[in-house]
């Protein structure tokens, strides 16, 4: 009897060696073999006859082989297969294809599948079709003539599952039907159902048996087109498993959150003058609103853990700089994290601007910084001088000692995920990994008393109180540009509280966007040129995928060098990359920031937080290399000031296929939402999500872009099993639930201890 955890290598016909070519897929258990889901299915009970198809459609066809050979043109081998049934026939051709020689005997049938076309004489082929032989189908089954039937049932006469083949093509399609279907055979017939009878009842959810059978071996009577989709009620109740307990650790973890003890900071008068003085605009209504959601949060005694979004300059980094004033009003210190160095530095550049005036303490916390000063910096934090300290996540890797921490503000800019910020809360005692650093980590110093004169009577009001006995947790704002479609930022941040910034400040013109071949450079400069000559700044961008790049690090500064000397010999051409130190980057941005410097050439160093409203051209060169929401971030530092911005996206002579949608992509929309769905479609969810370099498996069946109304249904369903028993769900319904969930997140995202 197998068990869902029983390893694959027990089920009959895979061996170790076999066991670790499907590991390498991710298929360690027979609920993993279960859950390999075919990609598509034949339909063998109808196929269609040679005699019907009609070019143009994709097809499944059943018929005879006639004759095969290959033969010769002068650009390569062809393999040719004609099939036929009475007096119809139809031409397979594959190319380069030698390895078929001698794989198909006169007689035999075979089930092809493809795109039906025309030749030049008009006669139906499909090149290279995907293949089965049928004809040995009654020779593999084994010894006995019910054996042979029994095999060859799985072949034909029905819907057949057709799986990715794997192992250099050892593990075929036909091996997975053989394989699939003794591990159904054989599964443990009274699997308990984690989900609760009032969930399946509100979704009409089958049996996971039943699921896992049909989806594998779909009756005969089902729909063709559901099964294409996936949307037959075997799929929807597999999709709606997964996401399901992911959404179910998300509100517990998100409760648990809330349950524990946070800062509860008084709002009054003296604040709210405070939060206003500081600002040199009328903000925006999305603004006014998104900070009431933040102030809410703050004032309750739990930790906020909240999530700002807004597509870039929507204008996030004075609300944070506002919720930081409460906190600091209160006593408190603020951390405010960047993901990189120039990040950290810009961000600290307009904190200096916004906030030093109104007389607060700002520190600036970066792994660069030399060792005497660092250490100055961190006796300031320890002590409690300064206020706001802004750094890159050394701030956190380095153990920062705070007097009395009271908010972290995260910029996560595009680097995003749940799964990333649980895994890292989870080894909190280790350093972080990469960049996607989770703020959960701050070490917080004891509470004491605030020592400056300077505090607001709220402030004063705080520190008289006795500290209370744990330290409370600090309230965290996470800060990201990358605009995720509503339902996938629920999935994402699903351990967070969302507020979105869906309103860009007034008095922006839309960003002209142009995608221009590298031969009319000439032409982008003259056009750079007269935009300078009317007063504005312009950006030239090169790529720089890792910023230790040595060669592309090379193009740069050789562009500075032409632009400068050659075509722009009157102007003042700056160059900012990351192996910059920061002294010279700071320079160099003040410069640009002053309008001293007329072009900056950059590495993608710039992508993030630069604000210069008086650079309105931006030239990037080999766009086609970069990623679509880089390309719009990147975008994002032009338009943010009243007169028409333009960017001019450079490419070479060939660009490839993706690289040219990416392109039209950027050139027709200006909306950072759409953008961003648009780059969920051309990259797939896994890279979109960044979930691949964290390390972690995408869903097994699931697709966000695909199952988003299911998405839906499963955070529902879990917020309802969260909130606790009622008339139709049992405590112990819940129970086992949630013991389902845990099993499943340490098995999917070592992630045990979730709830
Ligand atoms: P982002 O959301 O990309 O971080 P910023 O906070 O950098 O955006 O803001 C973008 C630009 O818009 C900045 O120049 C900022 O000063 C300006 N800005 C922000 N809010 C307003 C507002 N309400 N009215 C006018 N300008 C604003
Ligand atoms: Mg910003």
């Amino acid at each position: 009897m197998l068990e869902p955890s029983t390893a694959v290598q027990y089920v009959k016909g895979i061996g170790p060696r076999l066991a670790e070519v499907l590991a390498a897929k991710g298929i360690n258990t027979v609920d993993d073999l279960l859950h390999y889901l075919p990609f598509r299915y034949e339909d063998r009970l109808n196929p269609r006859s040679v005699a019907e198809l009609r070019a143009g459609e994709m097809a499944t066809v059943i018929a005879e082989v006639r004759n095969s050979g290959l033969f010769r043109t002068r650009r390569m081998p062809i393999f040719q297969l004609t099939v036929g049934q009475g007096r119809n026939r139809l031409k397979c051709l594959w190319f380069n294809a030698t390895y078929l020689q001698g794989r198909f005997q006169p007689g035999q049938m075979v089930a092809l599948y493809g795109k039906v076309e025309t030749d030049r004489d008009g006669q139906l082929q499909i090149i290279q079709p995907q293949f089965e032989i049928l004809g040995d189908i009654y020779e593999e089954g084994g010894a006995s003539e019910a054996e042979k039937k029994a095999a060859a049932s799985l072949e034909i006469g029905r819907i057949v599952p057709i799986y990715e083949s794997t192992g250099q093509g050892r593990l075929t399609p036909r091996w997975f039907r053989r394989i699939i279907r003794w591990a159904l055979e054989n599964l443990n017939p009274d699997l308990p159902d984690p989900i609760p009878a009032a969930v399946r009842g509100h979704l009409r959810l089958v049996s996971p048996r039943e699921a896992l059978w049909k989806v594998h071996w779909p009756d005969a009577g089902e729909s063709f087109a559901d099964l294409q989709s996936s949307r037959t009620p075997a799929h929807i109740r597999l999709i709606f498993d997964e996401l399901f307990f992911i959404e179910l650790g998300l509100e517990l973890k998100r409760r648990e959150q809330k349950a524990q003890t946070g800062v509860a900071f008084q709002i009054n008068d003296a604040v709210r003058q405070a939060i206003k003085k500081i600002l040199p605009f009328h903000p925006t209504t999305a603004q006014k609103r998104v900070l009431k959601e933040i102030a809410t949060d703050m004032q309750t005694p739990y930790p906020m853990r909240r999530l700002l979004q807004g597509d870039v300059g929507s204008g996030k980094t004075i609300v944070a700089f506002q919720a930081a004033i409460i906190a600091i009003e209160n006593g408190y210190q603020v951390a405010f994290m960047a993901p990189t160095e120039i990040l950290a530095q810009q961000h600290y550049f307009s904190a200096r601007q916004i906030l030093e005036k109104a007389g607060y303490r700002i520190v600036l916390l970066t792994g660069s910084l030399e060792q005497d000063r660092k250490r100055d910096v961190r006796r300031h934090i320890a002590q409690g001088n300064a206020q706001l300290i802004i750094g890159t996540h050394a701030l956190i890797q380095d153990r920062v000692e705070f007097e009395r921490l009271g908010l972290v503000i995260v910029d996560e800019q595009h680097r995003f995920g749940v799964m990333q910020r649980l895994k890292l809360m989870k080894k909190s005692d280790e350093a972080p990994v990469g960049t996607g650093a989770s703020p959960f980590q701050v070490r917080v110093g004891r509470a004491f008393p605030p020592t400056s004169a300077e505090q607001s009577e709220a402030a004063q009001a705080r520190a008289s109180r006795p500290p209370s006995p744990a330290t409370p947790e600090p309230d965290v704002l996470v800060m990201t540009a990358t605009p995720i479609p509503r339902t996938l930022a629920l999935t994402l941040y699903g351990d967070l509280d969302i507020s979105v910034l869906d309103e860009l400040p007034p008095g922006r013109t839309p960003i002209v966007t142009r995608a221009v071949p590298d031969e009319r450079a000439a032409d982008v400069w003259d056009f750079v040129a007269k935009q300078i000559a009317k007063g504005h700044q312009t950006y030239v961008v090169y790529p720089v995928i890792e910023e230790t790049e040595e060669r592309e690090l090379k193009a740069a500064e050789q562009m500075h060098r032409q632009l400068r000397e050659k075509i722009f010999p009157n102007l003042h051409v700056g160059l900012l990359h990351g192996r910059l130190d920061p002294d010279t980057k700071e320079r160099i941005m003040r410069e640009f920031q002053r309008g001293e410097i007329e072009i900056l050439v950059s590495t993608t160093v710039i992508e993030v937080g630069v604000d210069v409203p008086n650079a309105t051209v931006m030239v990037i060169e080999h766009a086609d290399r970069f990623g679509l929401a880089q390309l719009h971030q990147l975008r994002g530092r032009i338009g943010r000031g009243a007169a028409k911005s333009y960017c001019v996206l450079m490419h070479g002579n060939k660009v490839s296929e993706e690289g040219q949608r990416r392109l039209d992509a950027m050139v027709h929309n200006n909306d950072g939402f759409k953008i961003a769905e648009l780059d969920l479609e051309l990259r797939g969810p896994g890279d979109f999500f960044g979930t691949k370099q964290a390390g972690i498996p995408s869903f097994r069946v699931a697709n966000l872009i695909r199952d988003r109304e299911l998405l839906e249904a499963a955070k529902r369903e879990a917020a309802f099993i969260i909130a606790g028993p009622t008339a139709e769900l049992s405590k112990e319904e819940i129970a086992r639930a949630l013991k389902a969930m845990r099993a499943r997140w340490s098995l999917t995202y070592g992630l045990a201890e979730v709830g």
